[in-house]
């Protein structure tokens, strides 16, 4: 197991001033309990804030920095003024909102991202200068999404994992950041990025393409030369914990007092720091009208709301627990009789004992945040009833109802719902409850805490360590001059040629970019050199190539390889047959796209389409061209295509046809020949790829590749292959 460095704004731990001493003390939260196995057991260390200890001592300080080492924690200090900047300005003012759909809480005009950018430096310098070669690091949250880029810059082979505790909006919603570019290429520092859930990671992937242009597929994504894993890992709890905390015998004395003095009122509960994204104004509006509609339930039915206080230092926050008790005074006031209140609000904090008594009390829990990233409450109750009683209900836009689906579902949005959902929790017969309770507990066990940590960190362990970015440079002379020679010494040699931006040089109209004189001359003694095939591997259809160079002694594929005719005057082959329906659905949308971007034009090929935008404006062409690849990826997900995006081109095609078939038939063709492939864009990296080992691949122009040698420009190849013609002939 490799050393784990954690890194996270604050540390698990609480500093307190007791009179003159200093007291250190682990703290009991979900993060903490999950990685506190693999924490210790690696021998590693976490990196983060102590929290305010501006008023210690230098002696007290350093007492601080002794205990916190007994626990394995490295302390990054930080200014008051930081703290108020970096965390509550920025972090949970700008950033906190905004991922939770909130916008109207943003302030106008945030000044604080300089403050959240300078303390994120301090992070990352704080794990660059305690990292050792071979530390898996892993950095959590909103607080620090630029830190993977910081340390990745330091620490180019570094093993970095990110984990996002809260919602990733839509990119709709990301967009409006004006940060929104460097903190995307701050989180892209990592190797693995991980979600509470697949939307999350939907949307973050959404949010790359439209605002760095990269494509994800399925859960990974090329970016500078590295691979990065996207994936969705939801975060458990300790619930054996739980369920054994309900089983004491002071808890179900304590849960016993609850009923007792419920009188016999149904119980519903609320759990939740009190935040705005909560949904607690909507809860206790449903709970109103659940007693406007229902005399019958007055006086038997009481919510116990416990509303932690939360960031009282944002101004936001005082201001919404001001409408929050008034909504209280409101309801009490209005359905209270002399010996009952129907809301009993508790604006503190409980230990965990005490929270078990009032999960175990409840009759129903509710869970009804506007939006949650996971929501941990929900599956503490969960695993504490393990008397299989209990009716959960939760808000479809909290992380957790993507695996709950056995709790009450509500819009937390819709009053009128919820006070359903209440009615029918309240109604629900025994035996559904339990059928529905024992199914959530079941999954809530089995994917507790300890299954998200050990899941994280072995995927990011077995992800690729990000390779030296291969330096994007030109072969020397020297290289490429032995790379020839051994080329034109090969006993028997196939050369496989992509055509545009390898024998050619792009022109605005495909139909302009013909060989000339000079080219077919060149092919033409390259194909006539002794034990030599040369092959032309193109995205073209056959009937250009053939219009072109069928007269030449050449090996024709098309089509990216789904068209193969192996010489002069032999028949074209279909190399494999694909389905063709799906064009009636695409060619629609790639039509609009034509009429919308002056200057683009939409080709069809036998079984692909593309949309072609070199001719037209560069900007706003490529944002369509992004737009349109979203748009053809989310609605024709289920179609057996693929949709590519190439050199200025969008091209959808069946699943399974590349150049890589190309390379194969050349193989076959010709077993033993030494084979040698050029080509400059993404779909020669195909070809490249399906090479059979000691082949050559030769990549032409600035573009990331896997080729061991690259060359500049067209100009180059043609020098390159009269160089074998000297050499070979
Ligand atoms: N919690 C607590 N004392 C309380 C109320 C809540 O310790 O009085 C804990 C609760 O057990 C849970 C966490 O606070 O583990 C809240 O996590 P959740 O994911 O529900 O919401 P968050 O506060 O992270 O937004």
């Amino acid at each position: 197991m490799s050393r784990l460095l954690l890194v996270s704004n604050r540390l698990p731990v609480t500093v307190k001033l007791d009179g003159e001493k200093v007291a250190v003390t682990p703290s009991t939260g979900g993060l903490a309990t999950g990685l506190k196995g693999p924490h210790q057991q690696s021998g590693g260390l976490w990196i983060g804030w102590p929290g305010e200890v501006s008023r210690f001592t230098e002696s007290q300080r350093r007492d601080v920095d002794a205990q916190l080492a007994n626990l394995r924690c490295a302390p990054v200090y930080l200014t008051a003024q930081e703290v108020n900047r970096y965390y509550e300005g920025f972090s949970n003012r700008v950033l906190w909102p905004l991922f939770h759909y909130l916008l109207d809480r943003i302030p106008l005009h945030s000044r604080d991202w300089e403050t959240y950018r300078q303390v994120n430096e301090k992070f990352a310098d704080a794990v660059v200068q305690r990292y050792e070669k071979g530390d898996v690091i892993w950095v959590h949250d909103y607080q620090l999404l630029l830190v993977p880029g910081m340390i990745r810059q330091k620490l180019p082979e570094a093993r970095i994992g990110f984990f996002l505790h809260i919602p990733f909006p839509s990119s709709e919603i990301f967009r409006i950041l004006p940060w929104r570019q460097e903190l995307l290429e701050g989180v892209m520092g990592a190797d693995l990025v991980g979600f509470h859930t697949l939307t999350y990671a939907r949307h973050f992937g959404t949010s790359l393409l439209r605002i760095l242009g990269v494509q994800i597929a399925v859960d990974r994504v090329k970016y500078r030369g590295r691979d990065i894993r996207v994936g969705a890992f939801p975060m458990g709890i300790d619930a054996k914990a739980f369920a054994s905390c309900g089983e004491l015998d002071e808890v179900k004395e304590q849960v016993a007092r609850i009923r007792q003095q419920a009188a016999g009122a149904k119980i519903l509960l609320g759990v939740d720091r009190l935040d705005y994204t909560k949904g607690i104004p909507r809860r206790l509006l449903a709970v109103e009208r659940v007693l406007e509609r229902n005399p019958s339930l007055r006086g038997k039915l009481r919510l116990i709301q416990v509303a932690v206080p939360s960031r009282t230092r944002v101004d936001q926050y005082e201001q919404f627990r001001q409408q929050v008790d008034e909504l209280v005074g409101r309801i009490n006031g209005a359905f209270g009789t002399i010996d009952s209140t129907p809301i009993h609000y508790l604006y503190q904090s409980f230990n965990q004992k005490e929270l078990c008594a009032m999960y175990r009390a409840a009759d129903v829990l509710l869970v009804t945040a506007l939006r949650d990233g996971m929501n941990l409450v929900a599956k503490e109750f969960v695993a504490t009833r393990t008397d299989d009683d209990g009716v959960l209900v939760l808000s479809e836009f909290a992380g957790a109802a993507d695996e709950l689906g056995e709790a009450v579902l509500v819009n937390p949005y819709d009053v009128d719902t919820i006070a359903r959902a209440i009615v029918q929790a309240l109604e629900m017969p025994e035996e559904e409850r339990k059928v529905r309770m024992h199914a959530l507990r079941q999954r809530v066990n089995d994917f507790d805490v300890h299954h998200w940590a050990k899941t994280f960190i072995e995927t990011l362990e077995q992800t690729k360590i990000a390779p030296k970015p291969r330096a994007l440079r030109i072969s020397s002379e020297d290289e490429l001059s032995e790379v020839v020679s051994v080329i034109a010494e090969a006993p028997k040699l196939a050369l496989l040629l992509d055509y545009d931006g390898t024998l050619v040089s792009f022109v605005g109209l495909p139909e302009l970019a013909a060989p000339g004189e000079a080219l077919r001359s060149l092919l033409t003694r390259l194909s006539g050199l002794p034990n030599t095939q040369v092959h032309l591997v193109s995205g073209r259809k056959r009937e250009q190539l053939d219009r072109w160079l069928g007269d030449l002694p050449l090996g024709l594929h098309a089509e990216h390889g789904l068209w193969s005719k192996d010489g002069r005057g032999q028949d074209w082959r279909l190399v494999r047959e694909v389905p063709r329906d799906w064009k009636e659905k695409v060619r629609p949308i790639l039509n609009q796209f034509a009429t919308l971007v002056p200057g683009s034009l939409v080709e069809e090929k036998t079984a692909s389409l593309a949309w072609h935008y070199r001719m037209a404006e560069a900007e706003y062409s490529a944002h369509q061209a992004n737009e349109l690849y979203l748009h053809l990826t989310e609605v024709f997900a289920n179609l057996p295509v693929e949709v590519m995006s190439g050199d200025k081109v969008v091209e959808v095609r069946p699943h399974g046809i590349s150049k890589a078939l190309s390379a194969q038939r050349v193989h076959e063709m010709a077993p033993d020949a030494l084979l040698v492939a050029l080509g400059d864009d993404r779909t020669d990296e195909d070809m490249f790829a399906a090479l059979p080992q000691g082949s050559i691949a030769i990549h032409v122009g600035p573009k990331p590749s896997m080729a061991r040698f690259r060359v500049a420009d067209v100009a180059s190849v043609h020098r390159i292959l009269e160089e074998i013609i000297r050499r070979r002939g």
